[in-house]
C-alpha cells in the first residue's frame, strides 16, 4: 500500500513521527494508502527551511514570480486528468467535478500572473517641500495555509496563488482525507520554477495545526474548514499575534418566488443541493418557496428531477451526477441526521434512506434526500449537514424568507430566483450574507473577485483570492522621504503637518 509523505525542500520525504491515517477511496470503502502525520518537530523544521529560501524568493522580481505562476498554469492544463483521477479517487466526486475542482483554483494562479501589478505601491510626489511618500506591499514571511478534504485541488491554489506570487514562503497543512493532489500541487509548482523551500506541504492532523499556530516564524494563517475549528484557529493564531483569516461552514438557502420559472429554479436546486453529494461550503441546503402555492409548485417539479439522479463511483462514467461522500463516519452522520428529521417532523418527500449500490456495498454513497415541511428548530435545519439532503422551508412572504436566511447564524452564499428586478435588488442590497446569486445558484465569484462569507462563516476581516488576497498576504510598509535642496534645517521636535 502506497504511503504518502510530505514535500520538503523540493523533494518528497517520508515522516518521521510514526503516526499515520489512512486514505480512502470512498466508492469502494477501502483503504488504499496510508498518509503520515507529521510531529511539532517535522514541521517547526519545515519552517526553519521555508524561512531560509524565503528571503531570496521575495528579491526575485515580481514579473519573473508572476511567470512561475504561468508556467504554473500551462502544467495544471497538462496535468488536468491525472490530477482530476487522484482526486476523485481520495475525495469521491465525479471526474467532470474534479476537474472543476482543479480549473477553478488554476484561475486564482492565473490572477496571479499579473502580480507585478497587484504588488504595485501608491506614490505621493511632493508631499511636502523636496519630500515624496511612497507605500509598498511586501511579503510577509513565511505563512500557512489549513484547508479542507472537500476542495483538496481549487482551495490550496487559492491560498498559493496570492502567497506565493506576493513572495511569501507557504506550509500548506492540506487535509489528511485526499492528500495525494496538494503533494502533486507542489511538485507541479517545482516544475514551474518555484524554489526549493518556497512551498513545503506538511501533512498532518491536529499537532501539525497547533504546531503551526505556535510557531514564531509563521506571520499568517489561511484556514478553510468547519466552523468550530475556523473560530479555534482564529482565536489561537491571533492570540499569537498572527495575522488569520478562517472561513468556515455554511447554510445556504435559495428564496423561490411566486414568480420564478419554476423549472429553471428546480434544475438550479438539484445541481446546487446534490452535486458534489452536497459537501460544498456554497451547497443550497435550505429551499425557501414564499407561498404555499409556490411551494407545491417547486416540490412536484423537484421529485421527479431528484429521483432521476444517478449516484454511482467516478469510474462509471461522466454521465454520473455525484459520488460517495468523502467518509463512513460523515455517511452515518448524514443517516442519522436524516433521520432526526423524520423524528422531528419534516416529511421526507424524496426517501432513499435504504439507498444500495450493486458491487459498491461497502463505498459510502448516501441516496439523494429531499424533505419538506421543514421548521427552523429541527435539527436538520440548524445542522450543516453536508450531504445530499434538500430542506424545504415553506414561508408566507418575501419578507419572511429574507428574515429566515438573516437570522441564520452561517453567512456563505444565499439566491434569489424571481423575474422581479425590485426584489432582486432589496434582497441583495440587504440580505447579510457574502455572497449572493440572482438566479444563479452557487454564486462563487470568480478569481479577480473575493471570495468570503459573513457571520459564522469567516472569521478576520479579507476575503481569498481576488485583490483582498495579494492584501491579505503583504504588508504595506509607507516611506516618506526628503532630499533636501539648499539649505540644511535644524532638528525638529514637534509632530509635523506638510507645509
Ligand atoms: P474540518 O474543519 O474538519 O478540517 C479542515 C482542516 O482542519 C483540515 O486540514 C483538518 O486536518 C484540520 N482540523 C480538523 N480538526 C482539527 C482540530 N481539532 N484542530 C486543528 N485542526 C483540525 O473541515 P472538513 O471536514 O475538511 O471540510 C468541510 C468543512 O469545510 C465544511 O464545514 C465546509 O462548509 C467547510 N468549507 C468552507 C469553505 C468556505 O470557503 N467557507 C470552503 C470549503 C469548505
Amino acid at each position: 500500500m502506497e504511503t504518502l509523505g510530505h514535500w520538503i525542500n523540493g523533494k518528497r520525504v517520508e515522516g518521521t513521527s510514526g503516526r499515520f491515517a489512512d486514505v480512502y477511496n470512498p466508492a469502494t470503502g477501502e483503504v488504499q494508502a496510508r498518509v503520515a502525520l507529521a510531529s511539532k518537530d517535522e514541521l517547526d523544521a519545515a519552517v526553519d527551511a521555508a524561512a531560509a529560501a524565503q528571503p531570496k524568493w521575495a528579491a526575485t522580481n515580481p514579473q519573473r514570480r508572476g511567470r512561475v505562476m504561468m508556467e504554473f498554469v500551462r502544467l495544471l492544463n497538462r496535468d488536468m486528468d491525472r490530477l482530476a483521477e487522484a482526486l476523485s479517487r481520495e475525495h469521491g466526486k465525479t471526474l467532470p467535478d474534479a476537474r472543476g475542482d482543479v480549473t477553478r483554483g488554476m484561475e486564482v494562479i492565473e490572477y496571479c500572473i499579473g502580480a507585478p501589478e497587484l504588488l504595485k505601491g501608491e506614490f505621493t510626489d511632493g508631499a511636502g517641500p523636496g519630500i515624496d511618500m511612497y507605500s509598498m506591499r511586501q511579503p510577509l514571511g513565511v505563512v500557512a495555509g489549513i484547508t479542507p478534504f472537500n476542495f483538496p485541488a481549487m482551495i490550496p491554489l487559492w491560498q498559493m496563488g496570492p502567497a506565493l506570487a506576493s513572495g511569501n514562503a507557504m506550509i500548506l497543512k492540506p487535509s489528511e482525507r485526499d492528500p495525494s493532489v496538494p503533494l502533486m500541487l507542489a511538485e507541479l509548482a517545482q516544475e514551474a520554477g518555484l524554489p526549493d523551500g518556497i512551498l513545503q506541504v506538511v501533512n498532518g492532523d491536529k499537532e501539525a495545526v497547533d504546531a503551526i499556530l505556535d510557531n514564531e516564524t509563521i506571520q499568517a494563517v489561511g484556514f478553510v474548514g468547519s466552523t468550530p475549528i475556523a473560530h479555534y484557529i482564529y482565536s489561537r493564531a491571533a492570540a499569537n499575534g498572527k495575522r488569520a483569516q478562517c472561513f468556515g461552514g455554511a447554510k445556504n438557502h435559495m428564496i423561490i418566488m411566486p414568480d420564478a420559472d419554476m423549472d429553471q429554479a428546480a434544475d438550479a436546486l438539484v445541481g446546487a443541493g446534490f452535486g458534489a453529494a452536497g459537501e460544498r461550503c456554497m451547497a443550497i441546503s435550505v429551499a425557501v418557496p414564499v407561498g404555499d402555492e409556490t411551494a407545491d409548485r417547486l416540490i412536484e417539479k423537484l421529485v421527479p428531477r431528484i429521483e432521476k439522479l444517478r449516484v454511482a463511483p467516478y469510474t462509471d462514467g461522466e454521465d454520473v451526477d455525484y459520488g460517495p461522500v468523502v467518509t463512513k463516519a460523515a455517511k452515518e452522520r448524514i443517516l442519522s441526521l436524516i433521520e432526526s428529521g423524520v423524528q422531528q417532523g419534516a416529511k421526507l418527500v424524496v426517501d432513499n434512506r435504504d439507498f444500495k449500490l450493486q458491487g459498491y456495498e461497502n463505498g459510502f454513497f448516501v441516496g439523494p434526500h429531499l424533505f419538506d415541511h421543514v421548521t427552523p428548530e429541527m435539527d436538520i435545519y440548524k445542522e450543516e449537514i453536508f450531504g445530499p439532503v434538500l430542506s424545504t422551508v415553506r414561508t408566507g412572504s418575501y419578507e419572511e424568507a429574507l428574515k429566515l436566511t438573516m437570522d441564520n447564524e452561517y453567512g456563505n452564499g444565499t439566491a434569489i430566483f424571481t423575474r422581479d428586478g425590485d426584489t432582486a435588488r432589496d434582497f441583495a442590497s440587504r440580505v447579510n450574507v457574502g455572497m449572493v446569486g440572482i438566479n444563479v445558484p452557487i454564486p462563487v465569484p470568480l478569481a479577480y473577485h473575493t471570495f468570503g462569507g459573513w457571520k459564522k462563516s469567516a472569521f478576520g476581516d479579507l476575503n481569498q483570492h481576488g485583490p483582498d488576497g495579494f492584501r491579505f498576504y503583504t504588508r504595506t510598509k509607507t516611506v516618506t522621504e526628503r532630499w533636501p535642496s539648499g539649505l540644511k534645517e535644524g532638528g525638529e521636535f514637534h509632530f509635523k503637518a506638510m507645509d
